[in-house]
């Protein structure tokens, strides 16, 4: 019997079993889909991974199984209010970094951390599986199976949520326009439209979180629109990729563990991907439970104890709803089209630009 068994391989799935499995855990993952296929082409899905996020790739030896062109480092960004006059910029110089953060391939991310796991012999993914997994099985059951999280479900761990009637349509585009590698952002009153910087100097992944559904726009349409939305500022933009769209809710789990079981990623929390820190709360989920593992280990508790995975649900509650809170006062305060909103929203991020301090404590708080 393992002493864990992990119900999702995705991100945060697998670089939890992985981590696990290194510390001398011995990890069993169940995952329906079939094995990721190892690719040379981009996807047009990415992450937008923070420092931290980064260090712990790293330090799992999964960022260098990632090759260069899909992983693009960015060292600035740009937040425009489409529907006023304010703007802020933010460079990872002003903060004595040398990056604010990468565009990772999600294809290229998920085959690094395939690979990693198939190193490490404390870890055995059983792909295709449509096993029922059940606590019992392993000391710790952990769900990781995503925001419809059957285990959260089947465990009657409540969970409050909304939609947010906007769909996300995801699609790389080719710009004339060199992107200076700024991740851009402009938050408009149909919802937030980012261009990501790829590691080709004239690509982005666009992220357009909107109300109305765009993925199915006829192509000239979809490209005068996004002309449009990034007030030219890219030049001439032509799609280079399929469009998918992705509907987006805000979901908590009210408890993330019980005796044995413990929730974490989209299962335990689902967020706006506004500011792109969805998985970016769920890689630090597995590093924190890896880390309450190993202090348990010492005390002499199994990995399943109460009171080891209460710690991690301590530590992790507070900091998704704070994150949480943070982009839903965002997404609130971009998309009101009240004047009274919109003057002092212009006025407050003219403020907030001209401020050096204010621009460091939220560069720190994205980096993780
Ligand atoms: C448009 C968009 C852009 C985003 N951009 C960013 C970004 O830039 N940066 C960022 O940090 N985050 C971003 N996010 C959020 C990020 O994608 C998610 O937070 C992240 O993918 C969650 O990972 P996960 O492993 O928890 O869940 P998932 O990626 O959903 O993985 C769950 C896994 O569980 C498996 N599974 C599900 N049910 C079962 C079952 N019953 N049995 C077995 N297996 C099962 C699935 O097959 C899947 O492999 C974005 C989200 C969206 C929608």
């Amino acid at each position: 019997m393992s002493d864990i068994t992990v119900v999702g391989a995705g991100f945060v799935g697998l670089s939890f079993a992985l981590a696990a499995g290194r510390q001398g855990f011995t990890v069993e993952v169940f995952d329906r889909k079939s094995r990721p296929e190892a690719t040379d082409q981009l996807s047009s899905n990415v992450l937008a991974i923070n420092p931290a996020s980064q260090d712990f790739l790293d330090s799992e030896g999964v960022w260098q199984e990632i090759e260069p062109e899909f992983r693009a480092p960015y060292d600035s960004m740009s937040v425009v209010d489409g529907n006023g006059t304010g703007v802020i910029h933010f460079s990872a110089s002003e903060s004595g970094l040398a990056q604010l953060g990468y565009v990772v391939d999600q294809t290229a991310l998920l085959g690094a951390l395939v690979a990693r796991s198939d190193d490490c012999e404390n870890v055995s993914v059983h792909w295709q599986s449509d096993a029922d997994v059940a606590p019992g099985r392993s000391s710790l059951l952990v769900g990781a199976d995503g925001a419809h999280s059957q285990i959260r479900e089947k465990l009657g761990l409540r969970k409050i949520g909304f939609s947010y009637d906007q769909t996300a349509t995801v699609c790389l585009a080719e710009t004339a326009e060199p992107h200076g590698q700024c991740a851009r952002q402009w938050f408009l009153e149909k919802g937030p439209l980012a261009m990501l910087p790829l590691s080709d100097p004239h690509r982005v992944a666009v992220v357009w979180s909107c109300f109305d559904s765009l993925a199915e726009l006829e192509d000239e349409a979809f490209l005068s629109s996004l002309y449009e939305a990034s007030e030219g500022e890219m030049g001439e933009i032509r799609e280079v990729g399929p469009r998918s769209g992705f509907p987006l809710r805000q979901q908590h789990a009210l408890q993330y563990v019980t005796e044995g079981v413990a929730l974490m990623g989209d299962a335990a929390h689902a967020i706006h991907p506004l500011a792109g820190q969805g998985a970016n709360l769920g890689f630090a989920d597995g590093r924190t439970l890896v880390a309450e593992l190993i202090a348990g280990r010492v005390e002499g508790r199994s990995p399943g104890s109460l009171g080891v995975l209460k710690r991690y649900q301590k530590k992790r509650m507070r900091e998704n709803y704070l994150t949480a809170f943070a982009m839903e006062g965002f997404h609130r305060l971009f998309t009101s089209n009240e004047l009274i909103v919109g003057v002092l929203r212009s006025q407050g991020l003219r403020f907030f630009d001209s401020s050096a301090r204010l621009k460091q404590i939220m560069i720190g708080a994205a980096s993780g």
